[in-house]
């Protein structure tokens, strides 16, 4: 959109030199390319989050409209936003809402996922109260490795499960699980979950307790367990083009969506000895050229890449010099020909044919891309190509 400068209108526009540039296209190819994978099912696709970053109400309505059937997201607020902005679509709380919520779940008109008998009932009771005639529904949760929700399959926690069934008001839409290795070589505890789901199953089915629909998959088991695709699959990471583990690439080609840029709004001449940034970590070796970008660690690039962080101008990879500040970082651009003020810099994504992956980030800071994903979308603003 910007190209290689940052002219006027996008200055005026954005009020700021920073931005995550969001492919949007690339979000629907990365819904189809899963779609492919798991033709038979349907999709919650999970915008919690701010959909990792990308922005929830764009990339929910992109995903709507290349056919996902539903959303997912974690928390009551997130709901609200997507209501708030017109989305009709069924949307899944994936997260345990607190228990004095059961009134705006309905009104929200979420599927919660329900893991505690006390839960269920008084949704069974805000259902009654609120003189609704529509059951509400909700996915129920069984516990088969993930160690976080689910009713533990004991005789105990299998009775509630009875119960849950028959409260009024009520109807279970789905058997509910999660992956808690489904990204890993190792793919024996994976399989050792699917086999317990199945078994929690029939033993409720047993007993007289069925669901429509079952779901477990995340993006990783997607990939990785077409068994485990069932009724409903859950994908979210593999939606923004990022992929649960790097030996995945090979199993589909996604497109990361989201790419960080800043211009470089000061640049000068600096001579040798000059020091730069928080703590004269950097010292120029010889005359240089430094360019400060409006981009920090507020900003989502983690001060802990101090020292390791790069950037793309012109084409050229360039080292970010000195400590990264909470709002700004400095680029030592003097090897880059013709380098101008405004010049836009990627901080993580392509340009000129060099690529900065958002796991570079990750790793280099110690985490996994689905956080520095997050990150980078919690205050730049959003720019949807
Ligand atoms: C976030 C989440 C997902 C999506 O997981 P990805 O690894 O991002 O695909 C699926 N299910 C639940 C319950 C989640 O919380």
């Amino acid at each position: 959109m910007y190209n290689n400068l940052m002219d006027n209108d996008a200055q005026a526009k954005l009020k700021r030199a920073a931005w995550a540039e969001i492919d949007l296209s690339a979000v629907a190819h990365n819904f189809r390319a899963l779609r492919a994978l798991a033709p038979e099912s349907r999709f919650i696709c999970c915008v919690k989050a701010d959909a990792y970053g990308h922005g929830a109400v764009p990339v929910a309505r992109t995903l709507l409209s290349a056919g996902a059937e539903a959303l997912g997201v974690a928390t009551l607020e997130e709901a609200a936003q997507l209501r708030g902005s017109g989305i009709s679509a069924p949307v899944a709380l994936l997260s345990a809402a607190p228990r004095a919520n059961a009134a705006d779940i309905l009104s929200l008109g979420v599927t919660p996922v329900v893991t505690t008998w006390e839960d269920a009932r008084l949704l069974s009771e805000a259902v009654q109260s609120a003189a609704q005639s529509a059951p509400a529904e909700i996915f129920l949760a069984l516990e088969t490795g993930m160690g976080r929700l689910g009713f533990l399959r004991e005789e105990a926690a299998l009775r509630d499960i009875e119960r849950v069934a028959a409260l009024p008001g009520i109807t279970i839409g789905a058997f509910f699980s999660h992956f808690a290795t489904a990204e890993e070589e190792d793919q024996g505890f994976a399989l050792a979950q699917i086999e317990r789901f199945d078994a929690f199953c029939a033993a409720l089915a047993a007993r007289g307790v069925t669901a429509p629909q079952r779901t477990m998959a995340n993006s990783a088991a997607i990939l990785n367990f077409p068994q485990a695709h069932y009724e409903l699959v859950r994908p979210g990471l593999a939606l923004y083009g990022l992929y649960p583990a790097e030996r995945l690439r090979a199993k589909v080609e996604l497109r990361p969506a989201m790419r960080i840029q800043a211009a470089i709004s000061y640049l000068r001449r600096v001579p040798k000895g000059f020091t730069v940034s928080y703590g004269k970590r950097f010292v120029t070796e010889r005359e240089s050229l430094i360019g400060t970008l409006p981009a920090g660690y507020a900003d989502g690039l983690p001060r802990a890449l101090t020292g390791s962080a790069r950037a793309l101008v012109r084409g050229h990879s360039v080292p970010v010099v000195g400590a990264i500040c909470m709002d700004q970082c400095m680029v030592d651009v003097t090897d880059v020909p013709d380098v101008r003020e405004y010049d836009i810099a990627t901080l993580v994504g392509e340009q000129g044919g060099e690529r900065i992956a958002l796991e570079e980030i990750a790793r280099g800071s110690g985490t996994i891309n689905y956080e520095a994903a997050c990150r980078f979308g919690q205050r730049l603003p959003k720019v949807y190509v």
